[in-house]
């Protein structure tokens, strides 16, 4: 019968990479000064909506809410082998805290026709792992947590198998559903070859734009327009168009977007560094460290 997936996926920046130069007197991070990727574990549910098309058939639409430049996780989704990409992009998504994010995204997915929405777990930077939850919530569907496996699809029913730190659970649900992935659930796959000469030009309207008036940087904006317009028609009749949305495409409530839809209100960031407060020393012999593993197990620290 084939599913519609929907895969939210976001640009980071690398924050493997983060060293003191790359980070502000107030405690933030200069994003430029980072590499942006694809963030890890939504290439692993991107993977698993490309899994469920292979075994199943279906449609895998990809959304992404950021800056123009988060098309190129967009392009990258279709050389992996997503069928349609969507950037979410609008100034006034501005200062937008998991909140705001959620409901925006909400609006967005709302637009498409889903079975199954797939987040991961959590994002490097922002690193809360809200957004999936909150955007379940809001769309009124059950969520499903920590995947590591999807045992079945049978019909309208899912059966999955979660992560829960020291074991795993087996959960049956309903569709439509939202799954947050981890890192573990699978290993996800390059971009292919055919797929990457296929959508290599594809590009968003704003991409076409900027390419225009980096390429006629005297022109006025009424020409820069024209030229892009066609330019998008001439892409858009390859089908190499990705669409771009804003908050009024999505009818997003301006008053929950941004600024005013984020309570959450930054006062400090303290840069902690943790410090063992109390050392052991282990005798090196056998007894030494069967004690050792027997005191971690009782502590629950291993299991
Ligand atoms: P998580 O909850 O850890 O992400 C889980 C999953 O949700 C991801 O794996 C992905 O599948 C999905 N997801 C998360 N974000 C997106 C997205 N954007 N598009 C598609 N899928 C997504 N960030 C800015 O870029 N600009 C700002 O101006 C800004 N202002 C902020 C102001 C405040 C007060 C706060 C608290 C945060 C602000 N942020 C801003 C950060 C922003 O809120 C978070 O990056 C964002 O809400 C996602 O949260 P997270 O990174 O913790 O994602």
């Amino acid at each position: 019968m084939g599913y519609n997936c929907v895969v939210l996926v976001k640009q980071v920046p690398d924050t493997k990479r983060i060293t003191g130069d790359v980070m502000n007197d107030d405690g933030t991070v200069k994003r430029s000064a980072l590499p942006a990727i694809f963030n890890p574990e939504d290439l692993n549910a991107l993977e698993l909506a490309l899994q469920i098309k292979d075994k199943y058939g279906g449609h895998i639409t990809v959304i992404t809410m950021g800056l123009p430049a988060a098309g190129a996780i967009l392009r990258d989704s279709l050389y992996r082998g997503a069928d349609e990409a969507i950037l979410m992009t609008d100034r006034r998504c501005a200062a937008s805290d998991t909140l705001a994010t959620s409901y925006i995204l909400s609006c967005a997915v709302k637009k498409t026709d889903y079975d199954i929405v797939l987040c991961g777990r959590q994002a490097i930077d922002g690193d809360t792992a809200q957004v999936g939850p909150q955007l379940a919530e809001k769309l009124g569907v059950t969520q499903i947590t920590y995947i590591e496996e999807l045992t079945e699809l049978d019909g309208k029913t899912i059966t999955v198998r979660r992560n829960i730190g020291n074991g795993w659970q087996k959960v049956k649900a309903e569709l439509p559903v939202l799954l947050t992935v981890v890192g573990d659930a699978n290993n996800p796959r390059v971009a292919a070859a055919r797929k990457m000469m296929k959508n290599k030009n594809a590009l968003t309207p704003i991409e076409v734009e900027q390419k225009i008036k980096a390429q006629n940087p005297d022109a006025e904006p009424a020409d820069i327009k024209e030229l892009a317009e066609h330019k998008c028609g001439q892409l858009a009749d390859k089908g190499l168009l990705i669409k771009q949305w804003d908050l009024d495409t999505v009818e997003a409530d301006l008053s929950w977007c941004g600024q005013s839809g984020s309570p959450t209100k930054v006062h400090r960031i303290q840069s902690v560094v943790l410090a063992a407060k109390e050392s052991k020393e282990i005798e090196p012999t056998e007894k030494g460290l069967s004690d050792m593993i027997h005191e971690l197990i009782s502590d629950k620290i291993i299991a």
